[in-house]
């Protein structure tokens, strides 16, 4: 399929014993197997967190004679082996979840667009949710051997690193990603050069360099404009996610969609399903439109003929999470476009008009749901918001067949789940459990997990976690730029014993991250009640733009700050995969609190109860499809009372109060709280398989994916 070659990158002082290590460490599989992990891990514990968990940053880094050493070293050699041939063999797989070939004799393959993709930490190309689920879904394909190619950015300022001054305030600290210290490589033209794509359409033209990730099966391409070549103002397109400039924006958009079909049709990739990870690269239909007027089609029936072949997800309720761009801008970049599809002006623009609204703007998700063939919101109740947000597209069907489907979202159960608790299933459950992860039934089998192994671990866990956030605080206040109280703050008087609520996430506000600060003083009962005290753990970054999100995130410093909350409100710094790692394992509940209908899914949650950790949220996403009244605990959001903030604070108060403190601290004389684990095991029984990234690739392959397979002429 990929007519060129990647390099390998050299690292020419590993023995030939090791010699695999290079293809482990230049594919992403590693991330999500502990046991490679481990390889790596095992070397050199320090070298390893220094390198940020990157194999290929360390290995480039690491000194010949403890490579040599390793090589000879009874225990690692075995392994090593085994590792490489677990890898191998799932390089190779036996079957594939997909039928590939098609009649003409075509190869299909599904290509993904996404405009981020959270992977890993040492690849941070994502904001939030939307990324973690491309990523997760990614994975997952892989797993299942879905035939499958995702397209993306890289982004070399990716990672704004956030930091909270001493009044509060969030700052923004940009670090560049080392393109040769990243587990990515070059692809390569037949020239042995990096491989350059040139936007069609684009005047001056605008170019990318190509990328790959390897994500076990999967391959990720990413475009990068940073290349000598383009005008100054055209290599800053894919500096960072989500440019705030309207036009800069639009040009991103231009280069994911139609360059990204472009890129594909350079690598030899030419027949596939388009599937569209929210609206951004809504551009790249017009090139799957365009390839078939090209073939002599007029537009309609063009638009036809690609509806078994186009997927859109829809992502979000919230307005300003759509992209709607001024048709000036629109007329600047696709003038001489609309010729090309035997299009006006006018015809052009009203593709893209919110038909409630039509003077907007061109808006990208309106583009994307007219244009597609198949469209999903993320949740059952996103996908009827979704059909009531845009009915007026359909005005002659009802509301409910208004044609946007849902698949709920899912995580990729082998990224999620903490190590030593899925010791504890293959212990318990059977060695081969993973294999069949989305079957339902092999998660009743935590009832055969005694409640002291299943506790003892998430209490580990806990500790684990504590002392993961003690030692950054520690290290802020080494490099001694941070006030003792903010230094307090950040963690330093966290304790393993007590209750323990986590909530991390971006700090937009409809999230709500300080509903639960509605009664300050019922509130401060809680964390400074002598024997059941409970504490909180938050973490989230407020978009750079966003003021009234960074105005929250000062607020809740400056209450964690006060006293009356006897020192157990944390604020964790820089929240990403790796703290979300820790996070989602060592809480004992995890919150949510958003503004119903706006948390189009969450999948945080998810993660936490794959690992034993119950939910107490707002009833909106998925908690809607997941809270079955043993595994967690619910809070309905009244929008008729007067004060719809505060019934629903009033509402967590009480279930805190009469459920939830009670329940925890109910310990046996062995100091297992036996109740509680009951309802850590009913979350994984209920949730584990069916939040899972498995189910949820199935879904997209059985409604969308085969529908496009099997039609094609
Ligand atoms: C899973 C994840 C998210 C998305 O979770 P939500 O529940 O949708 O907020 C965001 N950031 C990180 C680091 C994650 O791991």
């Amino acid at each position: 399929m990929e007519k060129m070659n990647t390099m390998k990158p050299l690292f020419p002082h590993l023995p030939k014993r090791l010699a695999g290590l290079e293809d482990l460490a230049e594919n992403l599989w590693w991330s999500w197997n502990p046991g490679a992990r481990m390889l790596f891990k095992t070397l050199d514990r320090q070298a390893w967190k220094e390198s940020g968990h990157n194999p290929d940053k360390m290995l480039r880094e690491f000194p010949r004679e403890l490579l040599e050493k390793a090589g000879v070293d009874e225990d690692y050699i075995r392994r090593y082996d085994h590792v490489m041939e677990v890898f191998h063999n799932y390089m190779q797989p036996k079957e594939r979840h997909l039928p590939v070939t098609v009649s003409r004799g075509h190869e299909f393959v599904v290509a993904y667009f996404s405009a981020e993709y959270g992977l890993h930490r040492s690849l941070p190309f994502y904001a939030g949710g939307l990324g973690f689920l491309a990523g997760d879904y990614i994975k997952e394909c892989s797993d299942l051997s879905v035939p499958l190619v995702a397209v993306g950015f890289m982004y070399p300022e990716g990672y704004l690193r956030q930091q909270i001054r001493d009044d509060g305030w969030q700052e923004n600290l940009v670090e560049s990603i080392n393109r040769e210290a990243a587990p990515i490589s070059k692809v390569l033209d037949k020239d042995g050069r990096q491989c350059i794509v040139t936007v069609p359409l684009t005047d001056p033209p605008i170019h990318v360099a190509v990328w790959k990730v390897a994500v076990g099966r999967v391959s990720l391409y990413l475009m990068d404009t940073d290349v000598k070549i383009n005008a100054f103002g055209d290599r800053g397109i894919s500096a960072r996610l989500y440019i705030g400039d309207l036009e800069q924006r639009l040009r991103q958009e231009i280069v994911l969609g139609i360059g990204g079909a472009e890129m594909l049709k350079t690598l030899g990739i030419e027949h596939y399903l388009l599937h569209l990870n929210e609206g951004h690269a809504a551009f790249a239909l017009l090139e799957l439109i365009r390839r078939h007027i090209q073939m002599g089609s007029e537009f309609d029936l063009a638009c036809e003929k690609i509806i078994n072949y186009t997927i859109f997800t829809t992502h979000t309720p919230v307005p300003a999470g759509h992209d709607v761009f001024p048709f000036a801008l629109i007329e600047k970049y696709f003038h001489s476009y609309w010729p090309i599809l035997g299009l006006d002006r006018h015809a052009f623009f009203q593709l893209g008009i919110h038909p409630e609204k039509p003077d907007a703007g061109f808006n990208m998700t309106a583009f994307a749901l007219r244009l597609s063939g198949s469209r999903n919101g993320v949740s059952k109740r996103h996908a009827a918001v979704s059909r009531k947000m845009w009915q007026s597209l359909w005005p002659e069907v009802p509301e409910d067949q208004v044609p946007i489907d849902h698949v709920t979202n899912g995580v990729h159960v082998p990224t999620w789940i903490e190590p030593k608790i899925k010791l504890l299933l293959d212990k318990y459950i059977g060695a081969d459990w993973l294999d069949n992860h989305d079957d339902p039934a092999i998660w009743q089998l935590i009832d055969n997990i005694p409640d002291t192994e299943l506790w003892q671990t998430h209490q580990w866990l806990k500790v684990k976690l504590i002392d993961a956030i003690r030692e950054r605080t520690r290290q802020r206040w080494v490099s001694g730029d941070a006030s003792d109280s903010l230094i307090l703050t950040g963690g330093a008087f966290l304790e393993p014993s007590v209750l323990t609520l986590g909530f991390a996430r971006r700090f937009a506000t409809y999230k709500r991250a300080l509903l639960i600060f509605q009664n300050l003083e019922r509130l401060a009962k809680y964390f400074k009640d002598r024997w059941r005290p409970i504490q909180i753990i938050f973490a989230g970054k407020a978009h750079p733009a966003d003021d009234p999100g960074k105005r929250l995130l000062q607020n809740l410093i400056k209450l964690a700050r006060n006293p009356q909350f006897g020192g157990r409100i944390a604020f964790v710094e820089d929240y990403g995969e790796q703290l979300g790692q820790y996070l989602v394992h060592g809480v004992d509940i995890w919150l949510n609190t958003p503004l119903p209908p706006l948390e189009a899914c969450g999948t945080s949650g998810m993660k936490a109860a794959l690992n034993g950790v119950p939910h107490l949220s707002i009833l909106d996403g998925w908690w809607e499809e997941g809270f079955n009244g043993k595994n967690g605990w619910a809070v309905e959001h009244d929008p008729s009372s007067v004060n719809p903030d505060g019934s629903d604070a009033e509402k967590i108060y009480r279930i805190l109060e009469d459920e939830i403190i009670p329940l925890y601290y109910k310990t046996a004389e062995n100091g297992v709280p036996h109740d509680w684990v009951k309802a850590m095991k009913a979350t994984m029984q209920s949730n584990a398989a069916r939040f899972s990234a498995r189910r949820m690739v199935k879904e997209y392959r059985d409604k969308f994916y085969l529908k496009g397979m099997h039609r094609k002429t």
